[in-house]
């Protein structure tokens, strides 16, 4: 049994008092969210007022990059150690837009994902292809490369402990969301990848969330998908109702 995961990215948004007030109207406008974790990365600055605040609370905080050195001189960059000072429970590693503004690798998500875990920091780890590559036919070998590398010398347990997000980047941000059909390919496909390389019983235990304009409109039906098992929502987590719906559509 699968536990559904809810977790919203907040990205480079909201301040300290807009970020406390969101998670105020998430926490008030939904006591209980019933069999789902639900998780918020705020900008690290928030992190430290977002994790006080929800000390009582179902929901759980996370950081939206982590730097794999413990501490040392890596002006800017922030560790999961310091992360966890803050009150973060998990990590997004390799998000897209890291990949494409930050030259993130397949090789540093890795290392980022040995450091979360051996922190037990639940890394919430992106993959995803570009349109192009959907239009190429390449939507299998792109994941199955971003899988085998980032998760590169894991054990089964390991893997058993992460989280994978299927984010085509052609969806994020852009009110584009990948058809029911499409959205449930590619995360039958992404367990085929892990059984492979890391066994059935780590295949049948990895939460997959699907990432790409994820609304309470579309939520329903994408969560409703055998294999998809929670999502990773960006735009619409900013507002509490619309991310309270989406809880809520989780069946
Ligand atoms: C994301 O950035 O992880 C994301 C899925 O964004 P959006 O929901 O806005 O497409």
């Amino acid at each position: 049994m699968r536990t559904p995961i809810i977790a919203g990215n907040w990205k480079m948004h909201n301040t300290i008092a807009a970020a406390l007030e969101l998670v105020k109207g998430i926490h008030y406008g939904l006591p209980w969210p019933g069999e789902v974790e639900v998780i918020v990365a705020p900008p690290t600055t928030a992190i430290s007022k977002v994790a006080d605040f929800l000390q009582d609370s179902y929901i759980q905080v996370a950081g939206q990059d982590l730097f794999w050195e413990e501490s040392g001189a890596y002006t800017g960059e922030i560790s999961g150690t310091l992360l966890q000072d803050a009150g973060a429970s998990a990590v997004i590693i390799g998000h897209s837009e890291r990949r494409q503004y930050f030259h993130e690798t397949d090789a540093t998500v890795n290392k980022k994902i040995k450091a979360a875990l051996a922190l037990q920091l639940m890394p919430i780890v992106c993959v995803g292809e570009t349109l192009a590559e959907r239009e190429a036919g390449q939507v299998t070998e792109v994941v199955r490369t971003q899988i085998l590398e980032g998760l590169a010398g894991l054990t089964t347990a390991e893997v058993t402990d992460l989280v994978i997000a299927y984010e085509p980047i052609w969806a994020i941000g852009t009110g584009k969301t990948a058809t029911p059909q499409q959205a449930e390919d590619v995360h039958v496909i992404i367990r085929h990848i892990i059984a492979e390389q890391f066994g059935n019983d780590a295949a049948d235990a990895v939460r997959i969330l699907y990432g790409g304009s994820v609304k309470p409109a579309n939520s329903k039906e994408l969560l409703s998908l055998p294999n998809v098992d929670g999502a990773l929502v960006g735009g619409a987590s900013l507002k509490a109702a619309d991310f309270i719906e989406i809880i809520k559509s989780v069946s």
